[in-house]
């Protein structure tokens, strides 16, 4: 509780952005305070560990934010998933339904080993969409999700719903549910 009132004390809400009527969710002041921000490293460091991770996997952009550091204190790996046309190498392309339109992301074909366990990392989690494509990815790539741990949930979303197929058992955790 105390970790959770710390991390929500350090993340402001801002109207109308992207576009009228979305809240916005804003997490750089929690990254701007060293505390808070090791405080959450550690958190998702612990659950790469009760997890038993081998690598993390960070979500483009604020995603990569989160996952570098947890990697490292976690001593795992750090892998990205990133929107379509960034990586250099051959890869694993997965395409999902955005409210207008359609996405696309990409993960390195060869990043991730044949078995390996891998936790997903992402600042919010909103309608699920972009950590399901992701998911599907790690699976197409041979490894195994060990889980999905978010910073903030957007439970009136639904985006757990809408994972629960495709986690297949594995967790989802949440550290602040909104
Ligand atoms: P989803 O695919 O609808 O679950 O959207 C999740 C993606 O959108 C994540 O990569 C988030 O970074 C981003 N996102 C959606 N809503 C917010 C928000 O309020 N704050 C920060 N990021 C958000």
């Amino acid at each position: 509780q105390k970790l959770r009132d710390l991390l929500i004390s350090r993340i402001t809400d801002v109207p109308d952005y992207p576009k009228p009527g979305v809240m916005f969710k804003d997490i750089t002041p929690l990254l701007a305070d060293a505390g808070a921000f090791t405080a959450l490293t550690d958190a998702l460091a612990a659950l790469c560990e009760r997890y038993r991770a081998d690598k993390v996997v960070g979500l483009e952009a604020r995603g990569f934010i989160l996952a570098a550091p947890v990697a490292v204190r976690a001593g795992v790996g750090f892998v990205p998933v990133r929107k379509a046309g960034k990586l250099p190498g051959a890869t694993l392309s997965q395409a999902y339904e955005l409210e207008y339109g359609t996405a696309e992301i990409e993960i390195h074909a060869e990043a991730l080993g044949v078995g390996e366990r891998v936790l997903v990392i992402d600042d919010v989690l909103a309608t699920g969409g972009t950590a399901e494509a992701s998911l599907k990815l790690i699976r197409r790539a041979g490894a195994q999700v060990a889980g999905v741990a978010v910073l903030m949930e957007l439970g009136f979303l639904n985006g757990r719903e809408r994972l629960e197929s495709v986690l297949d058992g594995a967790p989802l955790d949440a550290l602040i549910q909104v």
